[in-house]
């Protein structure tokens, strides 16, 4: 017998103990059980949480993977990332849309399947790649794509299209996923041999303001982006005044061309975890949270199994390696498709059960974060690199790097090379070498720190990957001879007007001009003084916006424009005839043509 509404909803809301702050978990739960929350289901939440029930219907308007209306059974999205298009994600998108009978948005008319498109799905070493329901399933050709629907309408599981496994953890029962892990190159601080408790036994020893100083000894930065130095951002917190203090680990990386989390959390998770109890200790937290990106959902089971090993090892819980008063644990908080959350600040909503809406700063989270509490948000590889430290001391760390890079990063390459996967490498590597690695010597174009990052050209490969130079999250996307850079340019900021919150005007409004001013140049119907309308208009947006995404989503157009202008000067020449080509002529008047039987004159002279 089916379930009754009011039963998923009563059990899904007391799985949480009815706390409103965790209204994403209910909304996760609800559709997985009901197949949507529909606005029936959205009044008993509210009823069921104590909360209005526009708190409810704002939450699962905002998140990619809610959905209000019902979906198909099984839902196929289908990732269309820069990266997936290179290898061909169109094949595989018509091989679909010709085995279902649908088109993307649509749902068969049995109701057994969705088609859907989707962001960054972080499988960039390994596409095409298509999430369904919730088994990454990796490298469709587009006979592969047949061969899944078929499948699907003879079974309705997408659990048994996983046929091989991937290697390491992702064989792990728990995992079960033919996921690779393309680990390249093992560095020594991250998937160097590992130690469960020696780490924290080293930190407990010692005060928690020795710890904040071997990590600001170490001078160990921020590995998600915006290196900022982790052991002031603890001393922050620490110093802050507040009962509760919270530590959270930022497992959404959304940056396309980023998936060096998923290797890290799939072959090392002790590590990442043993940071987080590390940085409890020393702020004087109780309570840590892995916010784990909807996408990776595959790891939720087995990350739940090593915390509960964890715990049953005395390295979570009470009296943490029998030291007293050193009570520490970490849920996991599951994302929902939404790239700003990313973004501290939206993932401290997002953990609060709002909408993933990025807040005002000041107070910066150290200061109030999730729930008004202190809280630190740390990236997952800073978070190994604690645990790393606290075991090898700050000096070894130091040793490796450069001045105001230490330590080794870790980097996931896809795009045009031989080998793309996930490398740990020495900060203060030259962008060749990076190169040279994963066998693409003959790049025209990198991009280095996915799209908000820069597009470099040839006479940057000697320039290094460090803060100072090159920065990234990790992301560095290859582009070989013959590839389109500015229609590139151009699906990077399709990308980021896509994701945009909407909450401020410059990010929501700036990006759609700079993103139509790109298309018409790329459509041939640029003119000159495009460019330092672009340049100016670019620029503002960065300037005026609320929060990192819209302060560095117009990086596709300004470092093309940087790096590759004669390729915008090639596109944007003067007409002879004095023209100016933005207003295109023939397209405004298609539908008239069609209506009268004949062909415009002006538009066609
Ligand atoms: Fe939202 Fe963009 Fe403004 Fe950030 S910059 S708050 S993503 S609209």
């Amino acid at each position: 017998m089916p379930e009754s509404l009011e039963a998923i909803i009563r059990e899904s809301c007391h799985s949480v103990a009815r706390q409103r702050t965790r209204l994403v978990d209910v909304v996760r739960s609800v559709q997985a059980r009901a197949g949507s929350i529909s606005p029936q289901a959205m009044d008993l939440i509210a009823r069921e949480l104590g909360i209005h029930r526009c708190e409810v219907e704002s939450c699962v308007t905002f998140y990619s993977f809610l959905s209000d209306k019902p979906k198909g059974r099984v839902v196929i999205r289908l990732c269309n990332d820069i990266i997936d298009e290179l290898k061909g994600v169109q094949r595989v998108a018509d091989a679909f849309r010709q085995e279902l009978g649908i088109d993307f948005g649509q749902t068969t008319p049995d109701g057994a399947i969705s088609l859907e498109w989707t962001a960054c799905i972080g499988m960039c070493d390994q596409a095409p790649a298509a999430l369904i329901n919730d088994v990454p399933v990796t490298e469709i050709s587009s006979d592969r794509a047949r061969e899944i629907v078929r499948e699907l309408r003879d079974h309705g599981d997408p659990d048994r299209l996983v046929t091989r496994l991937g290697g390491g953890n992702n064989a792990h029962p728990l995992v079960h996923s033919m996921v690779y892990n393309n680990l390249r190159q093992r560095g020594e601080f991250v998937f160097g041999p590992i130690n469960r408790a020696e780490a924290i036994r080293k930190a407990i020893a010692i005060t928690p303001a020795e710890v904040i100083r071997a990590i600001k000894t170490s001078r160990l930065r921020g590995r998600g982006g915006a290196g900022f130095p982790t052991g002031m951002k603890w001393e922050f917190a620490r110093a802050a005044p507040g009962e509760q203090k919270c530590i959270i680990c930022n497992a959404d990386e959304g940056e396309p061309g980023t998936f060096k989390d998923r290797v890290i959390l799939t072959e090392v998770p002790d590590r990442v975890f043993a940071g987080m109890t590390i940085a409890g200790y020393a702020i004087g937290a109780a309570e840590g949270i892995l916010y784990l990106r909807g996408e990776y959902a595959y790891l939720r089971a087995f990350l739940e199994d090593v915390l509960q090993k964890r715990r049953d090892d005395n390295l979570l819980g009470k009296a943490i390696c029998g030291k007293p008063g050193f009570d520490f644990d970490i849920r996991i908080q599951m994302g929902a498709g939404a790239y700003v959350c990313g973004e501290e600040t939206a993932l401290i909503s997002s953990c609060e059960g709002l909408r993933g809406d990025p807040k005002t700063r000041p107070p910066f989270p150290a200061q109030k974060g999730y729930l008004g509490r202190p809280t630190v948000v740390n990236n997952v590889e800073t978070l190994c690199k604690v645990t790393k430290i606290m075991e090898l001391g700050p000096a070894s760390f130091c040793q490796v790097g450069s001045q105001g890079s230490t330590g080794t990063k870790v980097l996931s390459i896809s795009g045009d090379c031989k080998s793309p996967g996930v490398y740990e490498v020495p900060f203060g590597i030259k962008l060749r070498e990076v190169l040279r690695l994963c066998g693409a010597e003959n790049a025209i174009a990198v991009q280095v720190g996915g799209p908000s990052g820069q597009m470099v050209g040839p006479d940057s490969y000697e320039r290094t990957i460090c803060y100072d130079d090159l920065a990234t999250g990790g992301s560095i996307m290859v582009f070989g001879p013959g590839r389109n850079l500015l229609h590139i340019a151009q699906r990077f900021m399709e990308f980021f007007c896509h994701e945009s919150c909407g909450f401020c005007t410059p990010c929501r409004v700036g990006n759609v001009l700079l993103l139509e001013r790109l298309r018409q140049i790329n459509a041939g119907r640029g003119a000159p003084e495009d460019l330092p309308y672009l340049e100016e208009l670019g620029t503002t947006v960065k300037l005026m916006s609320r929060c990192g995404l819209g302060q560095t989503s117009p990086n596709p157009v300004l470092t093309t424009l940087r790096n590759f202008r004669p390729l915008y000067e090639k596109l944007v020449q003067p007409r002879k005839n004095g023209n100016v080509p933005t207003f295109d002529l023939a397209s405004r008047v298609a539908e008239a043509e069609k209506i009268i039987g004949r062909r415009s004159v002006h538009a066609h002279p």
